[in-house]
């Protein structure tokens, strides 16, 4: 039986890996700190006999006793309102975090991968991007904390695999969706959501023309588990390349909802990306992977979940 920790594992997307890996038939060690996710994105995981849950801020220290085959580090605030909110927490899981989820990988010769971005692109001049763009990122602009760390923590995961011979990978994730994100976390379709169910204006940056392309949730665990089993070493683009405006966004979300709202046009934040799009050809060509939950479907189920917690939609 595997073992395989995850840190980060009670946020958004550490969950959902957490849920796979144990069907999967791993065992499961999550770390968190609880910063920017909650103990109630795995409540229903802590009776299962192979999952643990550890209360730990893995920039202090990551230990875990035992052998260990998998580490899988996800720890990171991840929304543009949590790291700009956190920008030195951002900073320092990105790169003291990642030496320590790196040090356990190496110590019990685990295979690790490191959840990278796609905003190690920063406001991209190719389109779409191919895991051989360097990127084209403000270092010091206020989002250059995360996607500063993100680009330090894929160079030291580099150093460790060419220095000690760790086995590493890397992905960069493109935006990704799903049940359990949080509706104030501020990304763009759980707070769509939310003003649509609440019947508020829907608030889209600028004239919403800048573009994103966004991955179900399932579909993105389908790919991290099949880069985690390969041997590649990445970094692997995994996202879903159907690129859309956020206008259209705005509108898809309007429509499933059934929601009368309003669209309402506010300021863009600063480096914002004008556009965003995955090439996943490497994804598509080493790992047989493809994003296979279209929009629509991806966004009914979301929103059923925000339906079913309206609590949260407050
Ligand atoms: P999230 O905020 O829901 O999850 C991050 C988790 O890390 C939270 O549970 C938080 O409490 C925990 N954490 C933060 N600092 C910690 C620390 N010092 N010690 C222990 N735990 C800590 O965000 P998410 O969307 O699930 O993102 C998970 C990872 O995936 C992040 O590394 C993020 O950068 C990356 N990512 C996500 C997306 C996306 O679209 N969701 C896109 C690209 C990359």
């Amino acid at each position: 039986m595997m073992r395989t920790v995850v840190t980060g594992g009670a946020g958004f997307l550490g969950s959902h890996l957490c849920e796979q890996l144990l069907v999967a038939g791993n065992e499961v060690i999550a770390l968190d700190n609880f910063l920017t996710g909650t103990p109630a994105n795995v409540a229903h995981l802590l009776e299962h006999d192979r999952f643990r849950l550890v209360k730990t801020d893995v920039t202090e220290y990551v230990h875990v006793p035992g052998p260990i085959d998998q580490v899988l580090h996800f720890a990171s605030p991840a929304s543009p309102v949590d790291y700009l909110e956190l920008p030195i927490e951002t900073m320092k899981v990105g790169s003291i975090g990642t030496l320590h989820a790196l040090g356990l990988a190496k110590e019990k010769g685990a295979r690790f991968l490191l959840a990278s971005t796609s905003e190690t692109y920063g406001d991209p001049q190719v389109h779409p991007q191919p895991e051989s763009y360097w990127g084209h990122v403000n270092p010091v602009g206020p989002r250059g904390v995360y996607d500063e760390a993100k680009r330090f923590a894929e160079a030291l995961t580099m150093a460790y695999r060419r220095t000690h011979g760790t086995d590493t990978a890397i992905v960069r994730i493109f935006n990704t969706f799903g049940p359990r994100m949080r509706p104030n976390d501020g990304r763009a379709i759980p707070t769509f959501i939310r003003q649509a169910l609440r019947g508020e204006p829907i608030t889209v940056a600028g004239d919403g023309a800048q573009t994103r392309s966004v991955c179900y949730v399932d579909d993105l665990v389908n790919g991290l588990l099949l880069l985690l089993r390969s041997d590649l070493p990445g970094p692997v683009n995994i996202g879903n390349p159907h690129e859309l405006s956020m206008l259209a966004l705005a509108e898809r979300i309007r429509v499933l909802t059934g929601s009368r709202s309003e669209i309402a046009f506010i300021d863009r934040p600063v480096d914002d990306p004008t556009v965003r799009q995955p090439d996943i050809t490497l994804a598509q060509r080493e790992l047989r992977w493809e994003p296979a939950v279209d929009l629509d479907e991806g966004l009914c189920r979301t929103i059923a979940w925000f339906r079913q917690h309206p609590q949260l939609v407050v």
